[in-house]
């Protein structure tokens, strides 16, 4: 009888358990139980490109106050209409994009004449973007056309959004930006 490398640990273990008198009903299912069967499930889009493949984002950790969640696994959403579980090689990498040591966590910024960047609140970012939108479209904001014609638009600025924003979230980002007279508008997923 042909026996493959594969069948001959497996007819041995199993034999070997048995003649043992071991019951390895509980290992057998306890097998079957999956690494992922006590984490959270978040689904999430793939922020990489445009296609937006769903992912599951599997975390340990009970998000009690104390306790630090770790993400453990991250695999393609089945339920996902646009990528039904599938992920390319760039996107099975997910995790160790958001659990490298390297990754930043707080925004930063570059001042005038520094050579380095430096760690600042969202607070003190967010505050620094609306001053730069406001000072930018005061300085660039152009009420009328050369034959006289409104176009209130703002050429000093561009918008740009990422993969991972919905049909909703562009919407709502392109009533803003056509608030602020921003005509250079763009999205990853030209939606
Ligand atoms: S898994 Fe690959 S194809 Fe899908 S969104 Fe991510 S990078 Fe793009």
């Amino acid at each position: 009888m042909e026996l493959s490398r594969r069948g001959f640990l497996k007819a041995t273990t199993i034999g070997g358990a048995v003649a043992l008198g071991f019951d390895l009903s509980h290992t057998r299912a306890e097998m079957r139980a999956l690494k992922v069967s006590r984490t959270t499930e978040t689904r999430s889009i793939c922020p990489y490109c445009a296609v937006s493949c769903g992912v599951i984002i599997h975390t340990l950790g009970d998000r009690s106050k104390n306790a630090v969640s770790s993400v453990v696994h991250i695999e393609g959403d089945p339920d996902s209409p646009i990528s039904r579980g599938s992920l390319c090689p760039k996107g099975i990498t997910l995790k160790d994009d958001i659990t490298r040591a390297s990754r930043l966590t707080t925004p930063k910024v570059r001042l005038p004449g520094s050579d380095k960047w430096e760690d600042i609140s969202w607070n003190d970012a967010i505050a620094r973007i609306a001053r730069h939108i406001k000072t930018t479209r005061d300085r660039c904001f152009v009420a009328t056309n050369a034959k006289g014609q409104v176009v209130n638009r703002n050429p000093g600025m561009a918008w740009i959004g990422g993969c991972t924003d919905t049909n909703e979230f562009n919407f709502l980002q392109w009533k803003a930006i056509s608030g602020l007279g921003v005509p250079y508008r763009d999205s990853q997923a030209r939606v």
